[in-house]
């Protein structure tokens, strides 16, 4: 016999609910969440391709849920936009990556060593955001040039004038801004022109078949041409051997971030790693 019965209508409504359940649950759970120090972060490091220096980290959020382990960002950031969640664990996100980076940096004597922090548009559009990173950075001490926020080609896009001028503000503050997944939202040439960007950052969809597929090298090769043409430097996402490594340094890709090097790493481990790679 069939499992869940009723008809088509009724099923469905039926796991409608379970899953508005279910997001109602995990929201409460992702509230507590915040209270009770689950979320943490992972920083994966961002490579210089020709010395292989480390440039920076990424932070990349983490949930450690008591029951369900290890949730990852693509499930439960989407919630924490629709709860508004979003606002208060983007600060902390913040706060806490820009001390563990001057943190780093007092240790290493690199006062160079930067940080990539993702935000969501959501986060972007609040009134207080950019208060909310003068803040995070006079608490750090952290240097302005040495903060990078990560927004996507497709967020940017998606509430252009609005976003332009907070983008400007944080400029005027020696923030840089990063297009997080370039290549993968409907760029155009026309707004790219006019985005306060710093950084193109590479989808690794156009990374993964780099070494075997000519369209794909065609592409990449553009879009480092155009970056560098617009005065903006170019990090490949999702790098993940040494022949697509090999591609990008001849195509003079500044900087390369992905398992070729190592999957994001817990705080503690990054010490070790940067100083590895500096002597
Ligand atoms: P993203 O910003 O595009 O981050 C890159 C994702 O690719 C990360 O997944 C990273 O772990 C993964 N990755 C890194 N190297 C490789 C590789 O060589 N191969 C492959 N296949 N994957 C690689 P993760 O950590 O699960 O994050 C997923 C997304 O969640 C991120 O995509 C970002 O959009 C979002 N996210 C993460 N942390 C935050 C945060 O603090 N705030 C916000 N708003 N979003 C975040
Ligand atoms: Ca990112
Ligand atoms: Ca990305
Ligand atoms: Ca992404």
């Amino acid at each position: 016999a069939k499992k869940g019965g009723g008809n088509r209508v009724e099923r469905y409504c039926a796991q409608m609910n379970e899953e508005a359940m279910h997001r109602l649950e995990m929201g409460g759970h992702l509230r507590r969440a915040i209270e009770e120090n689950e979320l943490f972060l992972c920083y994966q490091p961002i490579v210089d391709v020709h010395t292989g220096a480390v440039k920076a980290t990424e932070a990349l959020i983490r949930w450690r849920h008591p029951k369900l382990g290890l949730v990852r960002p693509d499930e439960f950031i989407p919630l924490a936009e629709e709860t508004g969640l979003i606002h208060e664990i983007g600060r902390w996100v913040l706060k806490t990556a820009c001390r563990q980076t001057k943190q780093w940096q007092e240790m290493t004597g690199n006062n160079r060593l930067s940080i990539f922090v993702n935000v969501s548009p959501v986060q972007f559009q609040h009134e207080r955001f950019v208060d909310n990173v003068k803040q995070a950075l006079k608490q750090s001490r952290l240097s302005p040039s040495c903060l990078h926020l990560e927004l996507t080609e497709h967020s940017m896009l998606r509430y252009l004038s609005s976003t332009m001028r907070t983008m400007d503000e944080l400029r005027k503050l020696g923030v840089g801004i990063a297009v997080d997944d370039f290549g993968s939202g409907y760029s155009s040439f026309h707004y790219l022109k006019r985005l306060p960007a710093t950084i193109l950052k590479i989808d690794r969809a156009f990374i993964e078949q780099l070494h075997a597929n000519a369209s794909d090298e065609a592409i990449v090769k553009a879009m480092i041409t155009m970056g560098h043409g617009l005065g903006l430097e170019t990090i490949a996402e999702g790098v993940e051997t040494p022949e697509q490594l090999n591609r990008l340094r001849d195509l003079q890709c500044t900087y390369a971030q992905g398992y070729v090097f190592c999957p994001p790493l817990l705080a503690e481990e990054v010490m070790q790693y940067v100083t590895e790679k500096q002597k």
